[in-house]
């Protein structure tokens, strides 16, 4: 229970046969727990069981026994493996009853879809709330929300399964609750409550050991706070994180560590938290007011796809040629037969000519091209798999580059494209 002065503690039962069996990974789960920490609500436990009403009302039971607060996700659907409602309201006694308002809701969503007239019988059990319960309006979906909290202050709060509806629920209806409600708990001077933040830093093409040289002479910097590699395909990013301190007192130590971290690294960092390189690029062209074009042979299509992931990239990205047989880096992007013979696909002179190409032809100021080895097979002892070569011309002025990339055929690819957004975003820092 929660008393005067104590953090609200929480558990976490995430609900489907999709996450025991593995073929759904518990990012409800990950996301409550990171939301949950940054306000400074501890979490207990987290629990994951199938689609089965048992387990569902005694794991859920277990945990209001433990900590008396529970959120979960997962079976609020309207077909026979959605069990949660009348599980979650017979351990509180509660009888299920039809609300008409949510029912005539569903019908009129039902309509607004196109999908009919009728709204189908199975659907109408979205609409059994348990009595005595607090809805959760669900904005994104069908499937309502439900608080349920007993006598003696024990509550649960079910979400839905789907991701982006989970989300959007717990921000608008349930986070108020519970902030609200762990307001109450706490009186005085701890009212700030002690939270978890982090930052993140993000960087790319610097391998972990060369970042960890550049960022020893900040550590003395960090203020306590805990500094993590986390090394992907992307790039090694530096998760700072400050816990048990008061919110504001957290993101200033937090502001001055990342200036810290910022100043070592220098040009290697390109963002932080969830920055996306293309969409550093793109706010780099902006700024100029140029246009980009790419050629890319191994990355048949990804840095375009990157680039246009990005809302408004149409104002600054005109096209590209996947130019992946010899024939179409000839014909189609002007490299020469000779180049192609003398020096190979898979060379810095290819890629010059493939970017020169492609930003002539495409009236571009800035043109980016890629030309490697994916793997598995294709490679050699002069050009092993993983050899990939780019080239960044910007306004005829072209930068060419060589690497070998680690990783098997997809993590190649990747990270080629996220190095070509790199040479592109230094060019134009
Ligand atoms: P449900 O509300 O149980 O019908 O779930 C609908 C969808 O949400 C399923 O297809 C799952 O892929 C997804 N889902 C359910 N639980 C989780 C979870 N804990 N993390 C991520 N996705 C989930
Ligand atoms: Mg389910």
């Amino acid at each position: 229970m929660n008393t005067a002065g104590v953090a609200l503690k929480v558990e976490l039962v995430t609900i489907g046969d999709e996450l025991l069996l593995g073929f759904t990974l518990d990012s409800n789960g990950a996301h409550l727990a990171r939301e949950l920490a940054a306000i400074g609500v501890t979490i207990a436990r987290r629990t994951s069981v199938g689609d089965d009403a048992s387990a569902i009302s005694e794991a859920v039971r277990d945990a209001l026994d433990r900590t008396g607060a529970v959120i979960t996700t997962g079976g609020l659907g309207p077909t026979s493996d959605d069990l949660t409602k009348p599980s979650i309201a017979g351990l509180f006694g509660r009888e299920m009853r039809m609300d008409h308002a949510i029912l005539e809701a569903l019908r009129q969503r039902w309509l607004a879809r196109g999908w009919g007239k009728e709204l189908p019988k199975a659907n109408e059990q979205q609409a059994l709330i348990p009595e005595g319960a607090t809805v959760l309006t669900n904005r994104h979906g069908s499937a309502p929300g439900i608080l349920l909290e007993d006598d003696r202050g024990r509550w649960v709060a079910m979400l839905p399964g789907v991701p982006r509806e989970m989300k959007g629920m717990f921000a608008e209806e349930l986070l108020p609750w519970i902030q609200a409600r762990a307001a109450r708990g706490v009186q005085g001077d701890a009212a700030d409550a002690a939270v978890v933040v982090s930052r993140t830093i993000r960087t790319t093409a610097i391998a972990e050991s060369v970042l960890a040289e550049q960022v020893a002479p900040a550590l003395g910097d960090l203020e306590g706070l805990s500094l993590a590699y986390l090394p992907h395909w992307p790039g090694v990013d530096l998760r700072l994180t400050s816990a048990g301190r008061p919110g504001g007192e957290s993101l200033a130590r937090l502001d001055r560590a990342e200036a810290a971290l910022r100043r070592a690294i220098g040009a290697g960092v390109y963002g932080r938290d969830n920055d996306d390189l293309a969409a550093v690029v793109l706010e780099l062209l902006k700024v100029r007011g140029y246009t980009m074009a790419v050629a890319e042979s191994c990355t048949g299509g990804l840095l375009g796809g990157r680039i246009t992931a990005i809302s408004g990239s149409s104002h600054f990205f005109v096209g590209g040629v996947i130019a992946y047989s010899n024939e179409v880096k000839a014909t189609h992007l002007g490299v020469g037969d000779d180049t192609l013979i003398q020096y190979g696909a898979v060379s810095e002179q290819t890629a010059r000519e493939m970017a020169m190409g492609v930003r002539a032809r495409y009236r571009a100021d800035v043109a980016a091209s890629i030309t490697g080895i994916a793997g598995p097979g294709g490679g050699s002892a002069e050009k092993p798999v993983g050899t990939v070569c780019a080239a960044v011309d910007v306004r005829g002025e072209v930068t060419t580059a060589r690497r070998n990339m680690v990783g098997d055929r997809e993590e190649v690819r990747q990270r080629s494209a996220q190095w070509a957004l790199d040479l592109v975003r230094r060019r134009l820092g």
